[in-house]
């Protein structure tokens, strides 16, 4: 061997394995034991590079958003008492389970922290133009003081670890609140802050659920949004595998708390998974599969607080049959938006229009059908639907059904898209649904219905279909 290649490969200055993301959800952080339990699964994962993506403890980031209203619409007084607790609860572990250096270092980040925040409440009243971007920089706290804290514990017994701030890798555009990555950008930051961490034999730990602009503001990815920090993480690194560490021993074939006989799907599929994400399973972020399918990266669910239970692995083929049904689920918060006709009226002129304007509101949709009869639009309800109506009236008559949910069945349909499970078919006469055709996906089916018949479908479909599937 060449003896200049010999000595230069010596250096660690290139980090070329390919590490483990380890990503644990807010129930996984809720409190010092389950911080406890986390560092141990983390410290037994040291021989294979793990890169760790943790969120703010459970209630979090549900306490930094309602103190932001509160701080609008009341005080700041009002707001900080919301976050007090919360506050207390960061502490608590911190004293418990750091010392010495580590404890007076956390405990100064947490002063700062609330005193930035009582900056922003402030400047957020006085100039109502901030609030979006100051909103994403007080919520990334929840996270951002998790994962200095989750690196001081693990550090505690000197296992070597480094918090770094996730803003360094995420880079977005500036939608506030729900932000997008830039792909590329996010590869080679998070290439170079991280290698150099690996390669010293350190264990990084970041905050889930927040990343930067290209100018440096904070920015948030959507509610439940660490999933996607970890597989955008995971791609870039080119990881060997990305956990999703959370309170369930992995994707189950209904909601647990709504369906007690659901079992664990042990192997699914990219798609399976995506669809299960966006139609209503919670325990993945409906992006979390987009930046690892094309790299086959595998991904698995498992559970934090009993790491022999087993576990859900995704990877690109799960050897499901045709005809097996695999899952169902919902998704609440829809509403049905229909349009009929009036004066001169080209369907596809009018399908272009709707689909701009709920665009340019904001509104979420999932679905758009059209007919010389009409326009439909199955959206997320909320706010942004109601300032998108107003201004659909230039497209037509337009009546807004509230109150929907979707219903998704997963499984193994096949190639036709138009076809429904016989079986499907039969169980679904006995509710008032409204497939949404086309959905030309060969692993799901799409239904519209009340939000109030939606668990009780569920669990009918869930019974008759599901636990007699073969
Ligand atoms: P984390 O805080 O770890 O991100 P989440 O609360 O976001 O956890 O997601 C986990 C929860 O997702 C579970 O407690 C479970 O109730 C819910 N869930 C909904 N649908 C499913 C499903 N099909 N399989 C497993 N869990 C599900
Ligand atoms: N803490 C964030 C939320 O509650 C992100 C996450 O949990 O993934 O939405
Ligand atoms: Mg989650």
């Amino acid at each position: 061997m060449n003896p200049q290649h010999q000595s230069l490969s010596l250096w660690p200055s290139a980090f070329d394995a390919r590490p483990t993301i380890m990503k644990f959800g807010g129930t996984s952080v809720e409190d010092t034991a389950a911080f406890a339990r986390v560092a141990a699964i983390i410290r037994q994962e040291q021989p294979r590079h793990p890169v760790v993506v943790v969120s703010a403890p459970a209630g979090v980031t549900d306490a930094l958003l309602a103190a932001v209203k509160l701080a609008l619409e009341q005080d700041t007084g009002a707001a900080l008492d919301v976050l007090e607790p919360h506050f207390a609860r960061y502490s608590e572990v911190a004293e418990r389970l750091t010392g010495g250096a580590s404890y007076g270092d956390f405990v100064k980040f947490l002063y700062a922290a609330r005193e930035r925040m009582v900056q922003a409440f402030e400047t957020m009243c006085a100039y109502p133009g901030t609030v979006p971007p100051l909103r994403d920089e007080v919520v990334a706290y929840g996270e951002r003081l998790a994962a200095t804290l989750l690196a001081a514990v693990i550090t505690e017994d000197g296992t070597p670890c480094q918090a770094v701030d996730a803003r360094a890798c995420i880079v977005t555009d500036d939608v506030y609140g729900r932000a997008r990555p830039r792909w590329e950008e996010t590869v080679t930051r998070t290439r170079a802050t991280l290698h150099p961490v690996l390669a010293a034999g350190m264990i990084p730990v970041l905050g889930g659920f927040i990343g930067a602009t290209l100018d440096g503001a904070t920015t948030t990815l959507g509610r439940g949004g660490s999933d996607y920090s970890a597989t955008l993480i995971g791609a870039a690194l080119k990881a060997r595998e990305v956990q999703i560490w959370t309170d369930v021993a992995g994707i189950y074939s209904a909601d647990p708390r709504l369906v007690p006989e659901a079992h664990r799907l042990d192997n699914l599929t990219y798609g399976e998974a995506t669809d299960l994400a966006l139609y209503g399973a919670k325990v993945l972020h409906p992006r979390t599969i987009e930046p690892v399918e094309r790299l086959k990266i595998p991904v698995s669910i498992r559970n934090s607080y009993d790491p022999e239970a087993g576990y859900s692995m995704i990877t690109s083929d799960s050897g499901v049959l045709v005809g097996t049904i695999l899952a169902v689920t919902h998704r609440a918060g829809m509403a049905a938006v229909h349009i009929r006709p009036s004066g001169a009226w080209r369907a596809a002129g009018a399908l272009e229009e709707l689909a701009r304007t709920l665009n340019a509101h904001g509104v979420l949709v999932e679905h758009l059908a059209a007919s010389r009869m009409g326009l439909t639009a199955t959206v997320e309800d909320g706010d942004a639907l109601q300032a998108a109506r107003r201004d659909l009236s230039g497209v037509g008559e337009v009546h807004v059904t509230r109150d929907r949910a979707l219903l998704c069945v997963v499984g193994n349909f096949g190639d036709d898209a138009m076809e429904l499970h016989p079986t499907l078919g039969e169980v679904l006469t006995d509710f008032r649904v409204t497939p949404l055709l086309p959905h030309p996906s060969p692993h799901s089916r799409l239904f519209l219905m009340a939000e109030s018949d939606a668990p009780w479908a569920v669990r009918r479909l869930h019974a008759q279909l599901v636990e007699n599937s073969p």
